[in-house]
């Protein structure tokens, strides 16, 4: 009978960690049980699925303090993870299984909500929805929204530095932490929390967790900036004959409506038909079809709704005399606003019905937006036959989703590791020809670190990686995301 192998030191430091861990957090905040974890080792959209050492789920940001110390004492690696909706893989192990799942969901207290001051100050795992909701109650408002609100967490969208549909007017994530709390590779608690409007105490140490994906910190809690709530809202459908006349009408309306435009999204005849054919009580809000539809939205807390329609109707009217918008309509209630939004909010998951399909959020300079478009889409489907490209989303941020749909008969997930991975380099070759950045919301993840890596600066690459070094040497907090693994730096 051969004799078990000895446990080597790494084996032994695992096993010290895992009880160590497991006396910290308890039952309820860990566990090794498969079954409990699968879940979250696949991302959103299932492209990536990894393995874990266990899945811990602290439940204040002493305990995460705690568990990290733990981790950097026994040289665990840590993949930080909030409502596991992001689009880049980021939040997803990889296939050793040696990294331990962080879930920040059971931080979900909104700490307080501060009418007089704007402010709510919000553990990390609150969901987005339940901070609108909050805010909503006490006549406030959080001014940013996505099609995921339903499962991204505060922590997610602050490591994510999330976007969404309003950044037009109110900017993204990073316009909206006034401070934050976060834990370090070494387990410090890193308290950023003041909303001092002016502080000139050297570096904003605030920033560097914005955006960063988990690389150099767990954002514990943050103190986020809440407006009043609105009081008004008004929602138009507009048909084009093109994208140019789309940016046109978006310059106009910035200058017409001033504050109140919050959004204006583009959408091409394609992916309004592929709604229509996905969502069958979906209906198109204008009587004939278009080459391109543009959704605009205005809010104001000083303009009531029936004042903002009647300046949406006139700058419209206006467009529609020059010959700039073919047609309009203007929503005639909240329901009509929201089914608009249904057709621009359903579109990725009716491509997704289509079959594979590469997705890109990429952005160029706003008023090079269009002619990216129109030189790009052909291009990538000229040089990949069979292949067609959409491009739809935030046009008002230079920020389009620029999907290249798979030719008839390509096998899912065989198709986008292959010929996908190949079309996808050729559109960041584009985008990086045209100035813009392969990353305008999603983040880098494990999706695109090597195309990060062939594309970005050297400079600034370089940049980054010593900054990843002094924050976390030993590379614990979410190897091989953002940057390489355990690149030389
Ligand atoms: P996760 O997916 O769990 O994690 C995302 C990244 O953040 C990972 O790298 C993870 O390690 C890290 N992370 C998570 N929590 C923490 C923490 N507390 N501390 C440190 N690091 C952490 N995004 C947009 O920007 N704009 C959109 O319009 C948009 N629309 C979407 C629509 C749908 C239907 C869906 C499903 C997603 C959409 N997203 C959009 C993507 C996604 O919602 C955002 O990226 C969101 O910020 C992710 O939040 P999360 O809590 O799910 O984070």
């Amino acid at each position: 009978m051969t004799e078990p192998p000895l446990p080597s030191s790494r084996d032994e430091a695992v096993a010290r960690f895992l009880l160590n861990a497991r006396n910290l957090l308890g039952d309820k905040g860990f566990t090794t049980d498969p079954d409990k974890m699968d879940s979250w080792l696949t991302d959103w959209r299932g492209r990536y699925t990894g393995r874990a050492l266990a899945l811990a789920s602290p439940a204040s940001s002493a305990q995460v303090a705690a568990l990290v110390t733990l981790c950097a004492a026994h040289g665990i690696a840590i993949v930080p993870q909030g409502g596991n909706s992001g689009m880049a893989g980021g939040a997803t192990p990889d296939a050793s299984g040696t990294a331990l799942l962080l879930s920040l969901r059971r931080l979900d207290q909104i700490r307080s909500i501060d009418a007089a001051s704007g402010q709510a100050v919000c553990e990390a795992g609150v969901v987005l929805q339940t901070l609108h909701e909050a805010a909503e109650a006490a006549r406030l408002r959080f001014p940013l929204t996505l099609g995921g609100k339903g499962s991204a967490t505060i922590g997610g969208l602050i490591a994510t530095n999330a976007g969404g549909t309003q950044v037009l007017r109110h900017g993204t994530m990073r316009a909206q932490v006034l401070g934050l709390e976060a834990v370090l590779a070494s387990g410090e608690l890193v308290d950023l929390m003041t909303p001092l409007k002016k502080d000139n105490r050297g570096f904003d140490l605030k920033q560097l967790f914005i955006g960063s994906e988990g690389t150099l910190g767990i954002v514990t809690a943050a103190c986020l900036r809440l407006l009043p709530a609105p009081i008004g809202r008004a929602t138009a459908w507009v048909g084009l004959n093109g994208i140019i006349e789309a940016r046109t009408l978006l310059r106009q309306m910035e200058r017409a409506l001033g504050e109140s435009l919050e959004g204006f999204e583009v959408v091409p005849a394609h992916c309004l038909e592929s709604v229509l054919a996905h969502q069958p009580s979906a209906r198109a809000p204008l009587a004939d079809r278009h080459a391109w539809n543009a959704l605009i939205e205005c809010a104001s807390a000083t303009t009531d709704s029936s004042g903002l329609n009647a300046m949406l109707e006139t700058s419209l009217g206006a467009a529609m005399e020059q010959g700039l918008v073919i047609d309009a309509v203007i929503a005639a209630n909240e329901t009509q606003a929201d089914a608009f939004w249904a057709l621009r909010d359903g579109i990725s998951a009716a491509e997704r019905a289509l079959g594979p399909a590469m997705q890109h959020d990429i952005s160029v300079p706003v008023d090079k937006m269009p002619e990216f478009i129109l030189a790009a889409s052909p291009a990538i489907e000229a040089e990949f036959p069979g292949t067609r490209a959409v491009a739809f989303g935030h046009l008002g941020d230079g920020n389009v989703h620029f999907h290249v749909l798979a030719p008839a008969h390509a096998v899912r997930g065989e198709w986008e590791n292959t010929h996908g991975k190949v079309v996808s380099a050729r559109v960041y070759d584009l985008v990086a020809q045209w100035g813009g950045s392969i990353s305008a919301e999603h983040g880098i993840g494990q999706m695109k670190v090597a195309e990060l890596m062939r594309l970005h600066d050297p400079v600034s690459l370089a940049l980054m990686a010593r900054v990843k070094a002094a924050l976390d040497p030993a590379d614990l907090l979410n190897p091989g995301k953002l940057l390489p693994a355990g690149a030389k730096r």
